[in-house]
């Protein structure tokens, strides 16, 4: 089975289509979560992943944006974008978000937007905290988003964790258990700009990083008419 893994939209429709676009034939696409929050289309981003996600888990900024909760733990921009957010989408996809697991298991694959252990909000950016999160789920891979950066942590058969910095070509999946983060859609931050995905294919083992470029200016004009921080619009120009 081949598996689309989209994370950390944040509103960015330009960079969600271009995606879609890009993806050609897999079986399914999950999605792990922050489908809005910092962009100027979060209704157009709910619409679309509700119509061609398969599985969605809930992200921190979902929550927010949906209920409130964990506003206090954002930083001001963050927090003046979901407040705007909030505000923005309708009562039927405030629901809709508010509504999301915050972990799933399709197909024996662990979904988790931060981590196994603390789902909505742990970041899962080092081998040292990977080592600690291994513990925390059954299956032998576990996707997780929020860092906005790709990875994958390795915890071979003796135990050991190891991080595999994604390339070009494809990461293999056998010897041992996996952490894969997919990388950001909408608000990427490893210095690349072009929408990050990745296609996880089960019967190759192997799960490859993706990147596509979206009309960055278009998604920046949004934010700017939005009356969103413009500094959501200028970071998005440098991947960071
Ligand atoms: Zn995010």
């Amino acid at each position: 089975m081949r598996y689309a893994v989209l994370s950390d939209i944040h509103g960015n429709l330009p960079a969600l289509q271009a995606v879609l676009e890009q993806l050609g034939s897999v079986d399914a696409i999950w999605c792990l979560g922050d489908i809005v929050g910092y962009g100027a289309d979060p209704s157009g981003c709910v619409d679309l992943l509700r119509k061609t996600a398969k599985v969605t888990v809930q992200g921190n900024h979902d929550l927010a944006c949906a209920t409130g909760e964990g506003l206090s733990c954002f930083n001001s921009d963050a927090a003046r974008a979901c407040r705007w957010t909030k505000d923005a989408l309708s009562q039927p996809d405030r629901a809709y978000l508010a509504s999301l697991p915050s972990l799933a298991t399709p197909d024996g694959i662990t979904l988790a937007h931060g981590s196994p252990s603390d789902p909505t909000w742990e970041y899962v950016a080092s081998p040292r905290v990977a080592a600690l999160c291994f513990g925390a789920f059954g299956t032998p891979m576990c996707m997780v988003g929020h860092t906005h950066v790709p990875a994958v942590f390795r915890q071979a058969t003796d135990g050991r964790v190891s991080e595999i910095r994604p390339g070009e070509s494809a990461v293999s999946l056998t010897g041992g258990r996996f952490i894969i983060n997919p990388g950001s859609v909408g608000q990427p931050r490893d210095g690349n700009p072009a929408a990050a995905y990745a296609v996880l294919d089960t019967s190759a083992e192997t799960v490859a990083f993706v990147r596509v470029r979206y009309p960055v200016t278009e998604t920046q004009r949004r934010i700017l008419a939005a009356r969103l921080p413009a500094r959501l619009a200028t970071r998005l120009s440098y991947g960071a």
